[in-house]
């Protein structure tokens, strides 16, 4: 279990398990030869994901940042991402239960950030966290209705229609404060309007970029994800996030980490943005 402190939080990263994508998907231009030697794939080309989810309990708010995959997804699609589904036993596992989310936020609505939102009950889908308000931005989500034939596979209605009927969800402009130390602020390039959350207590800082930068093999700066629909965007955003995040030390928690869920950013010995894992020694 991967639990720490930040000023006078406690965080904690619960697991929805891991899951398969396409190698060449993840690496976009990136060839091969170069991404083989930090991830390894099989013999259709996949390689493993995490999908690392993040609580924050501040002492009066428990916030959820991102949902993962969920168990909505049909046998075709599970096959091909051979994904668990394990966000609720990640929950018994850290002696929490989603009755006690206060909040959930989603950095975007892509299925395999949102899945757990719902699930469902009777064949219909319910809210997974009862009590919670769910943040997202206005534009990613008019982005996942416009259904666009380049993306449109990455979205499934069921993981926040409901809970925008039912009135569960609520629509963010631009960058904004969720609770005193939770915040989001606006890192286009993965989509247009995906959130980071950051989180600052005590004087210390932890963010959560997701697809911003999805694992420590995405912390180069040109190492941008297929995926991205604006990758000049990610590119320019990824170094305006380190601008503050190695000077500063923040601790980045990577949504796609299945080996390293969490480290403190610092420049590496060739020059790159590297992530120290959590109480190793500095030199
Ligand atoms: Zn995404």
């Amino acid at each position: 279990m991967h639990r720490t402190t930040l000023g006078d939080f406690e965080l904690t990263i619960l697991s929805d398990g891991t899951y398969r994508a396409d190698g060449g998907a993840m690496f976009g231009i990136i060839p091969k030869v170069m991404w083989e030697k930090r991830a390894t794939a099989d013999e259709r080309n996949t390689i493993a994901l995490g999908v690392n989810s993040l609580l924050v309990r501040t002492g009066k708010h428990n916030v959820l940042i991102e949902t993962g995959i969920g168990n909505k997804l049909n046998e075709k699609t599970q096959a091909i991402y051979r994904n668990q589904a394990l966000l609720l036993q990640s929950f018994e596992q850290a002696k929490v239960s989603p009755d006690e989310i206060d909040i959930v936020i989603n950095t975007h609505l892509h299925f395999d950030h949102c899945g757990w939102n719902t699930h469902y009950k009777q064949g219909k889908p319910a809210a997974t966290f009862p009590r919670a308000t769910y943040y997202v931005q206005e534009g990613e989500l008019e982005h996942a209705h416009e259904q666009h034939e380049r993306d449109r596979v990455s979205y499934m209605t069921d993981n926040y229609d409901p809970l925008l009927a039912n009135g569960q969800l609520k629509l963010l402009r631009g960058d904004s404060e969720i609770v005193p130390g939770i915040s989001v602020k606006i890192y286009s390039g993965h989509t247009r309007d995906l959130q980071v959350v950051m989180i600052r207590s005590g004087h210390r800082i932890a963010a959560y970029p997701s697809d911003l930068i999805c694992d420590a093999k995405h912390l180069d700066p040109t190492w941008t994800i297929g995926y991205d629909l604006y990758p000049l965007e990610s590119i320019a955003n990824k170094h305006r996030f380190y601008q503050q995040a190695i000077p500063q030390h923040w601790l980045v928690v990577f949504t796609h980490d299945h080996e390293l869920p969490w480290g403190h950013l610092e420049i590496g010995e060739k020059g790159r943005p590297m992530a120290r894992p959590i109480g190793q020694k500095v030199g």
